[in-house]
């Protein structure tokens, strides 16, 4: 498959980036690694006009200690930077072991934290040739007017599938956004809308530039489990982030997030209440797995059954609970 023709834009500094999107805004993609793009731009997913390449931006790239224990993450970051930085491992250890579990390592080296981030969502009817997708009718996401995974509805469920955002949510991260009009800092939580279609707010003139860990997320321990067809090199069809805290044989804090089982990665609401206080027994650990699988709203967008994968968000928020509070 061909890629489409543009214009390519290859800025030096975030300064230059910006003033490229003011200007061509609505007619301009990022390409950060390139490695889920430059594939959607040869099923004629996307054509824009411009292409800005990011790559020789050095200021979004590195990960920085701040003095007070919090962390500061370049957008550019490469996510084998990411599984391998001694200090992520030590302090967030669930976003290394997010990381790790992406593609494969060629697509690591070229693939970017702020890419798995802006990652577009998937489903089976929408990650095609255009010659497939013509064949069907096209969808609501691109070019039609209907959903083939629910019929009757107005709503595009395509599941989000990157696997660090379950992580970092876990970890209670920040995201910076830059365009002509200034610098905005929000919650990773409240970037993505819950729509599969239009699903991050991230207007057409903004870049991301950085992500922050705040110090308080420091010292958890942290497990990333994922469900995937191939499992040397595939997305995820349900992926369970957890961090979780002891003290005294009692678990203090625990977080759950969740990913590609909603058009969004979420957190799983009312897990910390349930188990906050408690010593960890099989019994908890079920109940903390059937809340994940309440949460989680898989609908057939993918090759695996919807039921199979709620199924695997169950066993494994139990597995990832059970083990983080009882391991010495
Ligand atoms: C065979 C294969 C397997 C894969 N398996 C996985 C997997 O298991 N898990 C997974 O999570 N991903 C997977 N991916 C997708 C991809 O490799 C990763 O998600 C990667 O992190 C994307 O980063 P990138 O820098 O290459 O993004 P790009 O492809 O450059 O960009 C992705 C999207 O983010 C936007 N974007 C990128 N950077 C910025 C920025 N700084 N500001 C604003 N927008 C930005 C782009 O415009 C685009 O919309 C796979 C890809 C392939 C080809
Ligand atoms: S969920 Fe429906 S609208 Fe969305 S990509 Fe799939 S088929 Fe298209």
């Amino acid at each position: 498959m061909s890629l489409p023709e543009f214009k390519l834009l290859r800025p030096h500094a975030t300064a230059e980036a910006i003033a490229l999107l003011a200007q061509h805004a609505g007619n301009i993609r990022i390409l950060a690694g390139g490695t889920d793009l430059l594939p959607s731009m040869q099923q004629k997913l996307f054509a824009p006009q411009y292409v800005l390449d990011i790559h020789r931006i050095a200021e979004l790239k590195g990960i920085r200690q701040r003095p007070n224990g919090a962390v500061e993450i370049g957008a550019l970051t490469a996510l084998t930077d990411i599984e391998h930085s001694d200090f992520l491992r030590q302090h967030f250890p669930v976003l290394p072991e997010a990381a790790k579990t992406v593609a494969s390592p060629l697509l690591r080296n070229m693939g970017t934290i702020g890419g798995n981030i802006c990652l577009d969502t998937r489903c089976l009817w929408y990650n095609q040739s255009l010659q497939w997708r013509k064949s069907c009718g096209f969808c609501i996401k691109k070019d039609g007017d209907l959903c083939h995974v629910a019929p009757g509805g107005t709503k595009c469920w395509a599941a989000f599938s990157g696997d660090t955002p379950a992580a970092l949510l876990c970890l209670d991260a920040e995201i910076e956004m830059a365009s002509a009009a200034g610098i905005r800092r929000v919650k990773l939580a409240e970037f993505y809308t819950g729509l599969g279609d239009n699903y991050r707010k991230l207007a057409a003139n903004e870049l991301l530039t950085r992500l922050f860990l705040p110090a308080s997320s420091a010292g958890y321990r942290g497990v990333y489990r994922k469900l995937r067809i191939r499992g040397s090199i595939d997305y995820p069809l349900a992926g369970v982030a957890v961090v979780l805290k002891r003290s005294n044989g009692h678990i203090e804090d625990v977080r759950v997030g969740l990913t590609a089982v909603n058009p969004a990665p979420v957190l799983v609401k009312g897990v910390n209440e349930l188990l906050a206080g408690k010593r960890m027994t099989e019994e908890w650990a079920e109940a903390a797995g059937v809340l994940a699988a309440q949460t989680a709203k898989p609908l057939t967008t993918s090759a695996l059954t919807a039921e199979y994968r709620r199924e695997m968000i169950r066993v494994f928020t139990k597995r990832a609970v059970l083990s983080l509070a009882t391991e010495i």
